[in-house]
């Protein structure tokens, strides 16, 4: 093709592939049409298809070599150049074929008479599927232009094939960073969970349906009108402040940015729309290439940047073809893992949680609320698991073990079978804490400990009969203002509280009003979260609450009528000074006088509590404690403001200790003071729910817990072996001398007393 530009010349090739596509004829008719198209205009004698069918690449449509070779000749992936070109997803440009030292020689397809070979993969999801190859009798390189065509029509070629169903999807092929074999990677437990399941991305990948345009200009307009839409949305996302909170996202962003507005990107897309392709394909054919480009380089960083790309060139793809959806919306298949970078809490909860078996982030934190949901939820999570989008394709089967901080990706029937040993032993252990039920969580030195189960979704209540526990010690609102996809009006909330309360029995429950802002924004409302650089200390719970009273109001009264004829506990989320108490209270005052007024039926009795999470409120408990009937401690939030440190920040997720002496010695602080001041004290973080923590929160004098349903068991096995009083009096002196080890000491000292910590 002399004289021809890499697009003309794909241009060409297309514009006659598209009659060829879009015939009624079958899948092998075309090959065997396309073969002599490809063949025509690169004037090459031989042009050949083979495709990955059972692991091997088998020729499937030839033109030039023998017709008898067809379904006949077969390569191991790796064996020969054909083999070799699928197994490294590696083009191939070679004036002499029998000079390469994987070059073996196929006596039925007659290929010794052609010297020049020049081959590029058919790849699919990042892995070979194929291999088109051209021949040539004369020793002769091919010109990039050519080379850059044949990429160019690969990559139709693979779309075609998929949709023909002429090859098996799961077949495993191979590609670049994604392996194709057995892989365990390391993450960090946020949720434990043993799970098994299939991969599913949170953002599935697109399909392509067509990939030569009918009409190049219609083509261009799309792909920069999807450019116009994602670059607006990336300027959105920059200026909302629930990004701003985690500084990975906002680097992210930045290159987002970045690449969005990259000349070069914008060019090349242009280009393959030029040579014939649709917007999508155009998309997806730069992105391949970038990705083989970046395949021979190992730079670390660049690779980083390359995800990044990847990233958005799918958001783009996603914008340019419409899907843009979450797997959610599709609905899942059964035992579903979901793999996504991050997640936020009310898009998790879109998920059917009876077919989700598990979540692997990239990002994540332990007390990021989209952990504390999938803990609500019973999904295990692993987090912090560094490329796992790059190494599992959409339905790969995998084993998740977040206690040994592992995934297992494909895994080997050895692996299964270890994975099956483990989860059986889990059931014992449950079974173990199951029988447990009914025992009282009373410490060796007869201490009764009341143990309460956090909730906030309806099927939560059904965790108290499972676990035996003393009731629901933070039933968090605001779950079902992110589950749904309009405001709960105050009926939905009434009938929900209702039924959580009837459900509970005589057992108490403890609601704590809406605390929507920070990491849970809802999408249906305009809470100005975008302008805020620290939403965790912005305009959050009850600070927006009182000052959009409507909403408080109306669940004030969906809550009153709800607890008609019973006790009401309710507790405000985020208060920082007494007087926020107060006004929080006097609303709910009012709305019960509102009732009374109208003679409906009322709760026996209010009892008004508040989470004490933000620091400065423990600086006014003697004003505040006087009129409280309860208080709970709400660590996730407490550490994230006493040591300044985002909870919801991947890089923090491991950098402070709830055994560090500063988090204990302020809880002892307050538990000593509630104590004196008689006012009942809990801890209602995710601290509490680890046995160890919750050991030591008992040694500062902490008696009643509010923790995850599943830590029940756990938690009630360690009370019932630990001296309470014998642990207090150790636990001061340390505090005392300020020991910087705790957790060592902690543990050391439960180890050598015999107390069960899981
Ligand atoms: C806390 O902050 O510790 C708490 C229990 O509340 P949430 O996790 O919902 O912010
Ligand atoms: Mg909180």
């Amino acid at each position: 093709m002399p004289g021809t530009t890499a697009t003309s010349a794909a241009r060409e090739i297309l514009t006659r592939l598209h009659d060829v596509m879009a015939a009624r004829t079958n899948a092998q008719a075309k090959l065997n049409q396309v073969v002599n198209i490809i063949g025509e205009a690169l004037s090459s004698e031989v042009c050949s298809i083979y495709l990955l069918r059972d692991g091997l690449l088998e020729l499937y449509a030839t033109r030039g070599l023998k017709q008898e070779a067809v379904h006949v000749t077969r390569l191991a992936l790796g064996e020969g150049l054909v083999g070799h070109i699928a197994a490294e997803v590696k083009t191939l440009n070679l004036d002499e074929a029998t000079s390469h030292p994987d070059f073996a020689y196929k006596p039925e397809t007659g290929e010794d008479l052609f010297h020049s070979f020049a081959g590029v993969p058919i790849v699919r999801r990042e892995r070979a599927v194929g291999v088109l190859a051209v021949q040539h009798a004369e020793p002769r390189r091919y010109d990039e232009v050519e080379i850059e065509a044949l990429q160019t029509v690969a990559m139709v070629l693979a779309e075609l094939i998929a949709g023909a169903g002429l090859i098996d999807e799961a077949s495993p092929g191979t590609g670049g960073a994604r392996e194709a074999g057995p892989v365990r990677l390391g993450g960090l437990k946020l949720v434990e969970g043993m799970g098994r399941g299939h991969v599913v991305f949170h953002q599935p990948r697109v399909h392509i349906e067509y990939t030569v345009a009918e009409d190049i200009e219609v083509e261009r307009q799309r792909v920069y009108a999807a450019f116009r839409q994602m670059r607006e949305q990336i300027e959105r996302m920059t200026s909302q402040a629930e990004f701003g909170t985690a500084g990975e996202h906002q680097d992210v962003l930045e290159t987002y940015k970045m690449f969005a507005y990259d000349e070069g990107w914008t060019r090349r897309i242009n280009e393959a729309i030029d040579s014939g392709l649709t917007a999508e394909a155009a998309i997806e054919r730069v992105q391949q290439r970038t990705r083989m480009r970046m395949r021979e380089i190992s730079d670390p960083l660049l690779a980083d940047r390359m995800h990044d790309l990847e990233d958005l060139s799918n958001r783009l793809l996603r914008t340019v073809s419409g899907q843009l959806g979450t797997a959610a919306q599709m609905g899942l298949r059964q035992d579903s893992i979901l793999v996504a970078r991050n997640l936020g809490p009310a898009e998790l909860l879109e998920y059917d949680r009876r077919r989700l078996k598990g979540v692997i982030l990239e990002e994540g934190s332990l007390t990021a609320h989209v952990t504390i949901v999938a803990r609500a939820m019973g999904v295990p999570v692993l987090g912090r698991v560094r490329d796992i989008r790059q190494m599992v394709q959409e339905g790969d089967l995998v084993l998740l073990d977040t206690a040994q901080g592992a995934v297992f990706i494909r895994p080997t029937a050895t692996m299964e079978e270890a994975f099956d040993a483990k989860l059986t032993l889990g059931q014992k252990r449950r079974a173990e804490f199951a029988a447990m039920r009914d025992l009282p969580p009373v410490t060796l030195d007869g201490r009764r400990i009341t143990l309460m189960v956090n909730a906030g979704l309806r099927d939560d209540v059904s965790a108290l009969d499972v676990t035996g526990a003393d009731g629901i010690g933070l039933f968090r609102t605001e779950f079902q203002f992110l589950v749904s996809a309009t405001l709960p009006q105050r009926e939905r909330q009434q009938r929900l509280y209702r039924d959580v309360l009837e459900a509970a029995g005589d057992r108490p429950v403890i609601f704590r009003t809406v605390d929507i802002g920070g990491d849970k924004t809802l999408p249906y409302m305009n809470h100005d979260a975008h302008q805020e650089e620290n939403p965790a200390m912005g305009w959050r719970a009850i600070r927006l609450a009182l000052d959009r009273d409507a909403l408080m109001k109306a669940q004030a009264r969906a809550l009153l009528e709800a607890a008609a004829g019973r006790t009401l506990h309710v507790m405000f989320p985020m208060v920082s000074e007494p007087w926020e108490f107060d006004q929080a209270q006097a609303l709910f005052e009012t709305q019960r006088r509102w009732i009374a007024d109208r003679n409906r039926p009322l709760p026996t009795a209010v009892q008004y509590g508040t989470m004490l999470e933000v620091p400065a409120l423990a600086e006014m408990l003697d004003v505040l404690l006087p009129k409280l009937d309860f208080l709970s401690i709400g660590t996730n939030d407490l550490t994230q403001f006493l040591f300044a440190a985002d909870r919801s920040h991947p890089k923090l997720a491991e950098r402070f200790d709830w055994l560090s002496p500063a988090i204990l010695r302020f809880v002892a602080r307050v538990a000593e003071t509630a104590r004196a001041a008689g006012v009942p004290t809990a801890v209602c973080g995710e601290m509490g729910g680890r046995s160890l923590e919750s050991m030591a929160l008992i040694g500062l004098g902490i008696e009643r817990l509010s923790i995850t349903p599943a830590a029940i068991g756990p938690v009630k096995a360690m009370v019932r072996t630990l001296d309470a009083a014998r642990l207090r009096a150790d636990m001061a002196r340390w505090l005392a001398e300020g020991a910087p080890d705790m957790r060592a000491r902690l543990t050391a000292w439960a180890d050598e007393q015999g107390v069960a910590i899981s």
